[in-house]
Formats: C-alpha cells, structure tokens, sequence
C-alpha cells in the first residue's frame, strides 16, 4: 500500500481521523501536531475473520483470486484472512502474496525480497527458481 502523504509504499498503515492511509514516518509527524486520538494500527481497526474469505463473504472473490495466482505458480498453501485494508493474503512454499491496491498486481514476499508482480510474473519468478541447479562439487 502507498501512503497517501509522501507516496511511500509501505507494508503496514495507520490511519489517522481523516481516514488517510499513513507510513510511520508521516503518521508520527502528524500525531505531534495534533492532539486528537488517532485510530489503532490498522490490524487492530479493521479486523478480517476466516467467514471473510468463505463463500458469500466480502473477500471470497480476492481468496479465489489469490487461489489461482498461487495454482498459476505451483505453489501449495492458503489463503488466509488479514484485515480489511490489505485483504487475505496468501502463504506457502516460504511466500507470501498479496493484493496490491492495482487489479492484477500482487506483491509477491519471500524472506529476502519482495516483487510487485502480474500473476505471469509470480509463475515465472518460481519456474526460474525451480529451475535453478544446486551447485554439486566435483571430486577429482
Ligand atoms: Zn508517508
């Protein structure tokens, strides 16, 4: 997600009393500001639970969604509810992907990187990576 002030793309947002999606950076340059309350982080406001991402529920679309994507790419895992500002987020094969606020653009997270990616691009990053051979050493 961007932050709505400085444009930054950050993982987790506050959101302030004018609902505006703020990074950390801007948030707490705005709460020394003000004296007003501010919402909770994110995670702890706009709660998801699993009938979210069942059938008839809000996210069941973004869950199938992230379904195919991850099928698109091999990967075996789940969908798992997050909160109602990021949506479900799928995990497995030691990844993570998420929505992104762009239809079709997912941000895809391993533990060292991560991608803003289409869901040809996921599918290529882990063709890629399959096909990567483990250095054998040669005895002579
Ligand atoms: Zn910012």
């Amino acid at each position: 997600m961007k932050c709505d002030k400085c444009g930054k793309q950050v993982w987790s947002i506050f959101i302030n009393t004018k609902y505006e999606k703020l990074c950390d950076v801007c948030f707490n340059k705005e709460k020394i500001g003000e004296t007003m309350k501010f919402e909770k982080y994110i995670t702890e406001t706009g709660e998801m639970g699993k009938h979210d991402i069942e059938k008839g529920g809000d996210w069941y679309d973004a869950r199938l969604e992230l379904e195919k994507v991850a099928k698109k790419a091999k990967l075996k895992g789940e969908v798992r509810p997050f909160d109602q500002y990021q949506g479900p987020y799928f995990t497995g094969g030691g990844v993570k992907i998420w929505l992104s606020e762009n239809p079709g653009i997912y941000y895809l997270v391993t533990p060292s990187e991560a991608f803003e990616f289409d869901a040809e691009e996921i599918a290529a990053y882990f063709k890629k990576r399959m096909a990567k051979k483990p250095k054998v050493k040669v005895k002579k």
